[in-house]
């Protein structure tokens, strides 16, 4: 069965009565060319993979076919009839049907993967929820080797963006923290069904052993990234004063002191300055 020709894909809906639900970011993939590449990126014979959403199954069987073990999480539990027809045969593959972002991904990849070398986060991710997931998949620490994943293009280059550049904010800064992340290709919005109003990118983010850079308090830090960019137009001085509500003579003498000139915007400094500031503010 060819999971990514558009009229198998309307048949296996319409056999089921299935009507996409927009709120769960159902868009599903109808290229024959994209799911092959984001599950050779993904993953090898060695490899357990977590796929979140798996909708008719057009990535996962992609990934079953490569990887030692998939485990797939789809909320949508009338998909598992058609779940069952297109990806029911492949013995290393498992459907879990639950919220992604409620079910407890360490436990699932000691229970599953104990046998894997490797594991590896792969998807077509419903939007509505990408960035709190991938900040979710990072900030749990889960022992991962790549997240690869579609995003809308817009959030791709915002979640890749590298820092002391305009494109970078708050989640940019957590995710290089935590990995080496790349955009891998981009896809036209005409691979989907239904067709979304924009175009989307797979990103790939390869885990650090660990961080690029030391700060003396982790939590201060995230707290000190998010104030900086809360107020994009503002400087460095006043979105932090303002968001922290601290003194602007003391966020101002940190950055005296540490060299910087006190009308800086956030985007303008690297991860290792703002670590800087950050330790010498609240440590
Ligand atoms: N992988 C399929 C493809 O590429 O065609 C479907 C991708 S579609 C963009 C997103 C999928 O995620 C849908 O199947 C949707 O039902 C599922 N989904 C939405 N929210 C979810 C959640 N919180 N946890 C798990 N799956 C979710």
């Amino acid at each position: 069965m060819n999971l990514s020709d558009i009229n198998t894909v309307k048949s296996l809906l319409s056999q089921e009565g299935f009507a996409f639900k927009k709120s769960l970011g159902q868009n599903f993939l109808i290229d024959g060319g994209v799911c092959p590449m984001m599950a050779e990126a993904a993953c090898d014979g060695d490899t357990g993979v977590i796929e979140i959403g798996p909708g008719i199954g057009v990535l996962t069987s992609e990934l079953a076919k490569r990887a030692k073990r998939v485990a797939a999480i789809e909320l949508d539990g009338r998909l598992k009839k058609i779940l069952d027809k297109t990806v029911g045969g492949f013995t290393n593959t498992e459907i879990i049907y639950g919220d992604a972002m409620k079910i407890d991904l360490k436990k699932l990849i000691a229970d599953k993967f104990a046998d894997c070398k490797r594991v590896a986060v792969c998807a077509n991710l419903p939007y509505y929820i990408t960035s709190p997931l991938i900040m979710s998949l990072l900030e749990q620490r889960l022992p991962i080797d790549n997240i690869t994943v579609m995003v809308q293009k817009e959030a791709a280059e915002r979640l890749c963006a590298e820092i002391g550049t305009r494109e970078a904010g708050a989640v940019s800064v957590a995710v290089s923290y935590y990995s080496v992340p790349n955009v891998l290709f981009t896809v036209d919005r005409d691979c989907f069904l239904p067709s979304p109003k924009v175009d989307s990118s797979v990103i790939q983010l390869k885990i650090r052993k660990s961080p690029p850079i030391s700060v003396k308090d982790e939590q201060a830090f995230f707290k000190f990234i998010r104030a900086c960019f809360a107020q994009r137009r503002k400087t460095l001085v006043n979105t932090v004063s303002n968001s922290l509500n601290i003194d602007r003579e003391r966020v101002r003498n940190a950055l005296i002191k540490l060299g910087i000139r006190e009308d800086v915007r956030s985007e303008g400094l690297t991860m290792e300055q703002l670590a800087l500031i950050s330790d010498n503010l609240f440590a």
